[in-house]
């Protein structure tokens, strides 16, 4: 922690801010392996954190808590400000009711390494689908809402396709907008690159580059795109065995890295 009295450093914007995403002290586990071990994590709005390491160390899984898809075993986790699983209340937290948890869970968009679209819609119904049937856009809205994102990833031209006749760095292009189209503060994105062949890597790349300027995203990436990481990140947290083994700005990371676990990580892998 910064002893802010003693600092002559004037306070940093994520000194003053209070964090967009907060994990507090959490743990998950799975039987016997914890997953996660007490974990912190601060993320300031629009923060770009690149989340790196091997096989196993958690990554996905600090993903697939901010999502709700996984219980909590200790510990808490903040979205703007708010507990994500539990409510506050009179006596402290109480487990959360589906109605705050969809409320809370709002804020976040997901983007999956597989895109995950809807096979049997078109690129337009993919994007407005959710705005309509969740936040209750009406068509129009929903529909002006999709195609101003979908011009922006370069996809106004294919409103009208359906998925299989796309490239994979379109489809991933198109799940971005979709989530997006939820006007979500914070985005997540799994392994995005991963099942791009190499030639389409950038541009999706670029997309989300581009949409988290214009979007004022906060943004938590899980990638062993460790070119990009380096490029996008404003912080590299480097996770073994369900903590954050280091961090810090990239450069520090890639080019001087004090811990040999990080060390033998990225020699293997760069
Ligand atoms: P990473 O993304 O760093 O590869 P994960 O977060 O996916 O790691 O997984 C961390 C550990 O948790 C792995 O050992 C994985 O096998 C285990 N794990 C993940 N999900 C489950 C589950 N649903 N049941 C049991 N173990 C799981």
């Amino acid at each position: 922690m910064n002893d802010m009295t003693s600092s002559p450093l004037s306070p940093t914007a994520s000194d003053t801010q209070e964090p967009m995403v907060r994990f507090s002290g959490v743990t998950k586990r799975y039987g016997d392996l914890t997953v996660l071990d007490n974990l912190d994590l601060d993320v300031a709005p629009q923060e770009k954190v690149a989340i790196i390491g091997p096989s196993g160390s958690g990554k996905t899984t600090v993903l697939r808590m901010l999502m709700t898809l996984e219980p909590i075993d200790e510990g808490v986790i903040y979205v703007d400000g708010k507990p994500l699983t539990h409510m506050e209340s009179n006596g402290g937290l109480v487990r959360a009711n589906e109605k705050y948890l969809r409320s809370v869970r709002g804020n976040i968009g997901m983007v999956f390494q597989h895109f995950n679209l809807f096979p049997h819609m078109t690129v337009l119904r993919n994007c407005t689908e959710a705005p309509i049937n969740v936040l209750g856009l009406s068509k129009a809205e929903a529909e002006e809402r999709a195609v101003e994102l979908l011009e922006l990833v370069g996809l106004g031209d294919k409103l009208g396709e359906y998925p299989q006749r796309l490239s994979g760095g379109q489809k991933q292009r198109v799940a971005i907008a979709r989530a997006l189209a939820m006007r979500p503060k914070v985005m997540l994105f799994d392994e995005v690159t991963s099942a791009l062949d190499p030639e389409l890597v950038g541009e999706v790349l670029n997309a989300i580059r581009m949409l988290g300027k214009q979007f004022q995203l906060t943004m938590l990436m899980v990638t062993h795109q460790m070119g990009f990481a380096k490029e996008f990140a404003d912080r590299v947290c480097f996770f073994y065995e369900g903590k954050i083994h280091e961090e810090g700005p990239p450069e520090e990371i890639f080019n001087s890295p004090k811990r040999e676990r990080t060390h033998q990580f990225l020699s293997a892998v760069l």
